[in-house]
């Protein structure tokens, strides 16, 4: 589904990623850990394509793709992606919101859109508020109809980016919650989040990050019962 090989990104001097190789089978979810500085949001923007990396390659479903010929609105409709801070518009409706993407870059059909949207909001436990604004939701609240307006567009793979890191604590696992549903829908995922216990329990590999690198993936029992390495146990003791 999405296979990484060798990638390679600086910001001037600074390498931040370093020929990090990753694949990603279909329905697979994979967390991805590793102290803040790491590489972990740079890794996803560049899958996504909002960083554009320097070296190395990105597969998704089998073709690699070149940021210089490929056009990458095609590529990011595939690729959904969800961040820490939720951005939806003020001043449109919960189902505006939802039915946005769908509409302006696909010229979807309205009422199927709108029928859809509804679903949408429905899995993600919001159906009651279709039609209040941004904000007068809680931030858990937001975070769904996030996720939602993400997964209007199809896609066959979501990165999220530190989901509930915004959130105040009672409002997490809700969030938590409505992924954990999507890894159950069988959706391929890539999670960054600082949230072992939901690591433990959703995630099929757990990667750790380290100054650029993938340092350790492994199966979560095996991560957190028996890390291979030095610097993974170092994070791990610190974290857990
Ligand atoms: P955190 O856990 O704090 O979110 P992270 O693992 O996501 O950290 P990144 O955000 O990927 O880490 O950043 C990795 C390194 O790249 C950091 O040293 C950061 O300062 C640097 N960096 C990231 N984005 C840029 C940018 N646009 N310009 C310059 N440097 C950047
Ligand atoms: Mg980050």
């Amino acid at each position: 589904m999405i296979r990484v090989q060798n990638l390679k990104k600086s910001f001037g001097a600074v390498e931040v990623l370093r020929d990090v190789t990753l694949q990603v089978k279909k329905g697979e979810v994979v967390v991805l850990i590793g102290a803040s500085g790491s590489g972990k949001s740079t890794l996803i923007r560049c899958i996504n394509f909002l960083e554009i990396k320097d070296g190395g390659e990105i597969f998704i479903e089998g073709k690699s793709i070149d940021p210089k010929k490929d056009d990458l609105t095609k590529v990011r409709q595939k690729v959904g992606m969800v961040f820490q801070h939720f951005n939806l518009f003020p001043h449109k409706t919960v189902l505006e919101n939802i039915m946005e993407a769908p509409l302006i870059a696909k010229r979807a059909d309205k009422e199927q859109t709108r029928q859809e949207a509804l679903q949408l909001l429905q899995k993600v436990g919001l159906s009651e508020k279709a039609n209040v604004y941004p904000s007068s939701l809680s931030g858990g609240q937001k975070q769904r109809v996030a996720i939602a307006r993400s997964l209007a567009m199809k896609p066959e793979i979501m990165l999220f980016d530190e989901p509930t890191s915004a959130l105040d604590p009672e409002l997490v696992g809700e969030v938590l919650e409505t992924m954990k549903q999507l890894a159950q829908d069988g959706m391929t995922m890539i999670i960054v989040t600082h949230e072992m216990g939901f690591a433990k329990e959703v995630a099929d590999w757990v990667a750790f990050m380290n100054q650029g690198k993938i340092v350790e993936m492994a199966r979560p029992a095996d991560m957190f019962n028996n890390p291979q390495e030095e610097r993974t146990r170092e994070f791990l003791n610190r974290v857990l």
